[in-house]
């Protein structure tokens, strides 16, 4: 092998890949990438791009860059149409994984699942079959990588997100005072009776087409989450009005559905405004509370906790202080 091109001991190396591999975070994760791809090639500059399709043409949001010797996360710049050696780039990689050299320039594709999900580009010379093998098996690992923290933050039945990344998104947003968000549980109605009548397996099949509706219908405008059994969260950031409206197109669509083998099927939602200054347990009380109420009042209508509590319908609650543990 040609020391020259590679100053970087195996120990480093090793060092850099175990350091990839024990990131919990996407951006985190791909921060690790450039810099072992970086120590490994001593490339004077890498760029990672997060790549989507809009009308089936890429676009390209730069993620990061790894300049020499300084690495850095632009805040700011937005998604704009993949230039000519990209797109070309993409196409490629669409066929095989390899790394493709073009003017001074490698170009890797990086896959999530069956799609190509970024895309690094690396100021680099043509590579040695070592060094085209190295890359290859970063990028591998790094792809498994992405997929166990997929894996970890979403429902395996439905794909919508997880519990635990809920959890972690309500800290997140009551972590910072300066927005407001609308935060929504939702709960099928009578869903006990469908397992009893048809089975757990078409339950499921409800189950997983109740979210398929709750995307179709909010994904371009909330985070969507399974939060338990037959219960979802949604997190919007619209004020409550415009959240109010989008939430009963939501209820309406799904009962107007007709769900194979079982007809129709119902939810009950409760919603609230969520700001700075409020606990986790707390928002989701308030939102639990507006939707235990419209349970008990009718089912099949949407709730909002501060309207409920203005028209003297439910009381005030008595805040939880400070932090609870749960478990
Ligand atoms: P309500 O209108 O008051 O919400 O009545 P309900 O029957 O929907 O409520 P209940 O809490 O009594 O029943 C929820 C049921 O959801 C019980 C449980 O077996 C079922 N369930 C929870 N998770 C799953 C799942 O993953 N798959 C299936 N098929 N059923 C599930
Ligand atoms: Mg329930
Ligand atoms: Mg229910």
């Amino acid at each position: 092998m040609d020391q020259h091109a590679q100053p970087s001991s195996i120990a480093t190396l090793m060092e850099q890949m175990a350091k990839m591999t024990s990131q919990r975070e996407q951006r985190e994760l791909e921060r690790a990438l450039l810099e072992l791809v970086s120590a490994f090639l001593q490339s004077d500059s890498i760029a990672l791009y997060g790549v989507r399709y809009a009308e089936s043409l890429p676009e390209l949001k730069l993620l990061q860059v790894a300049e020499k010797d300084s690495q850095i996360s632009p805040d700011s710049c937005g998604w704009l149409p993949a230039g000519d050696d990209a797109r070309k780039a993409i196409a490629i990689g669409r066929d095989h994984r390899a790394p493709w050299e073009y003017g001074g320039h490698i170009w890797q594709v990086i896959y999530q699942k069956n799609n190509i999900i970024a895309l690094l580009q690396i100021e680099h010379g043509p590579l040695t079959p070592d060094e085209l093998g190295f890359l290859s098996g970063m990028v591998r690992i790094h792809e498994n990588y992405l997929r166990l923290l997929y894996d970890a933050e979403r429902d395996m039945l439905t794909g919508l997100l997880n519990r635990r990344s809920f959890d972690a998104r309500l800290y997140e947003l009551l972590d910072n005072p300066d927005y407001q968000h609308t935060l929504a549980l939702v709960d099928i109605d009578h869903f006990k009776l469908v397992n009893d009548r048809y089975g757990h397996i078409v339950g499921d099949e409800v189950l997983l087409l109740v979210a398929h509706h709750m995307e179709q219908v909010l994904g371009a405008h909330a985070q969507l989450y399974r939060y338990g059994g037959e219960e979802f969260g949604i997190i919007l950031r619209d004020e409550p009005q415009l959240a109010m409206t989008r939430l009963e197109a939501l209820r309406e669509n799904i009962a107007s559905f007709n769900f194979p083998q079982v007809g129709a099927v119902k939810i009950s939602m409760g919603y609230v405004l969520i700001g700075g200054q409020m606990l986790p347990a707390n928002v989701v009380e308030q939102a639990d509370r507006a939707l235990y109420y419209a349970k008990e009042n009718g089912r099949n209508q949407t709730c909002a906790y501060t309207q409920l509590l203005q028209r003297g319908e439910i009381a005030a609650q008595i805040p939880y202080e400070g932090d609870i543990e749960l478990f």
